[in-house]
């Protein structure tokens, strides 16, 4: 099937090299004129395993292509992919604009009969608004042509999206009526293999089924933090309490991990824009505001501590950070609680030397150079002289470290703990001072 997908960023690039596996023609459309000349040059964007050798093949293959002519794009997909951000506006709903011009784009250019699929997270009644966009120009255009707007909402983890991609949980088709179901049926065929992964339903229901999880998702990980704030004031370990929740099969093992805080370019934005979606219509959604008023204060957790720690003189002192990213095997900074932390502790006049393995081209594009901040090229070198070691990010590289090491680096033995990557026993045995979430241990 020949597919154009508009929107090279996490979810247009891998859905586009996965369908492109599959044996699908996809020619890719972007604004951004220097991604699409570094993806012809084999230097691809974001960091997500199993990526670049997948997009390399399927270039070299001519099933994967990248253009900035959208008129091409158009004139390639009998299906056209809209996979552009969408971003929090002023007020926190979903800034429809990249929609809106895909939408106008597609119309301006198409000659023949397409499906529009949006891949795009987008609030209840945007593919009305596509399709009215469509009817509009192709109207202003004086020509009569028949196109289908379907919601297919994606559902991959940054950091496990190929493989999310090759074998989807489910795949969500919203439609405004049948006729778009069989085209849908074969463009999936080949991830569908197993079981029927196809679930048809309404294209708000589509729509609403992706802020759904999304907001549940959000719902599990503020929950487990607001526990593991009563936990450490209770004196109880809540590393404890989940694995004892998580063993009732109603409430499971999955997602229940307190932490340092979401982040991410998707739940943070997308349980702000349901938020705004809902105040329009009047309604207040408590659970909804709840779960990101303990986020954005969860993300001040690892910070405070520190502050607390150190009162007075933390200012001047070197704080080694381990991980960078939002969550593991991602180089996505967007919302990551390590750049809270970072933020309070420049306030504070102290200093960071972090470690990422993925993320620190990122960090550095977004910081900059500066006096506060050094990016080193292991974890080890991260520790150099500094006052205390911080972790943000659960990367596998940090669960086994080399303690006697950590201890020799450090001008203090502290470690401020924002995964529960350790047992605080363990650690207090050896003659660390560790601050971890909701372990009564550390309180
Ligand atoms: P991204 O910011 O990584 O990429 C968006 C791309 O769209 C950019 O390359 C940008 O240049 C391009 N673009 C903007 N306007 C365009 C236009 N008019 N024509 C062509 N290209 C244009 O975004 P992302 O993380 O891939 O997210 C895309 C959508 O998918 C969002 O709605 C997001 O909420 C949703 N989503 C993201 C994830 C995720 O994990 N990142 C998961 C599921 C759903």
């Amino acid at each position: 099937m020949k597919v154009t997908v508009f929107g090279i960023g996490y979810v247009g690039l891998v859905q586009a090299a996965v369908l492109a596996e599959v044996g699908h023609q996809v020619l890719c459309v972007d604004v951004n004129a220097l991604r699409v000349e570094n993806l012809k040059q084999g230097i691809i964007p974001i960091y997500e395993p199993g990526l670049t050798p997948l997009v390399e093949k399927h270039f070299a293959s001519g099933y994967l292509n990248f253009t900035t002519d959208a008129a091409a794009g158009v004139q390639h997909g009998d299906v056209q992919f809209i996979a552009v951000g969408t971003p929090p506006d002023e007020d926190g709903s979903a800034d429809l604009q990249y929609v809106l011009a895909v939408a106008t784009t597609i119309a301006n250019h198409m000659e023949t009969a397409k499906v529009i699929i949006d891949k795009s997270t987008v609030p209840v009644g945007t593919a009305d608004r596509v399709k009215a966009r469509i009817a509009e120009v192709l109207k202003a255009r004086n020509v009569v042509l028949e196109f289908d707007v379907v919601s297919n909402p994606e559902f991959l983890k940054e950091g496990a999206a190929v493989s999310d991609c090759m074998r989807p949980d489910r795949i969500i088709v919203g439609t405004y009526d049948d006729r778009p179901h069989d085209l849908m049926r074969e463009l999936y065929e080949p991830f569908n293999r197993n079981h029927d992964k196809l679930i048809f339903m309404d294209v708000r229901s589509a729509e609403l089924t992706k802020y759904a999880a999304n907001c549940m998702l959000a719902t599990k990980i503020s929950f487990m933090n607001e526990m593991a704030n009563l936990a450490e004031m209770l004196g109880a370990d809540i590393e404890a309490v989940r694995k004892g929740i998580g063993s009732d099969p109603r409430i499971g093992y999955h997602f229940i991990y307190p932490g340092c805080g979401y982040g991410g370019s998707c739940f943070p934005k997308d349980v702000q824009a349901l938020i705004r979606s809902s105040e329009q219509l009047g309604y207040t959604p408590k659970i909804l505001q709840a779960v990101e008023a303990v986020n954005d204060k969860q993300k001040y957790k690892l910070p405070s501590l520190v502050q607390q720690h150190f009162g007075n003189e933390l200012a001047g002192k070197t704080i080694a950070l381990w991980g960078l990213s939002f969550k593991p095997n991602t180089d996505d900074m967007r919302e990551a609680s390590s750049r809270v932390l970072m933020e309070t502790l420049w306030q504070a006049g102290a200093k960071v030397q972090a470690y990422d393995p993925e993320a620190m081209e990122e960090t550095q594009r977004i910081y900059g150079v500066r006096d506060d901040l050094t990016l080193v090229g292991t974890k080890e070198a991260a520790l150099k002289g500094a006052a205390a070691l911080v972790i943000c990010t659960e990367w596998q590289q940090f669960r086994a470290p080399d303690f006697d090491l950590i201890k020799a680096q450090l001008q203090h033995p502290v470690i401020f703990d924002g995964r529960n990557l350790f047992e605080p026993r363990r650690l207090e045995a050896r003659g660390f001072t560790y601050y971890a979430i909701g372990r009564g241990e550390t309180v």
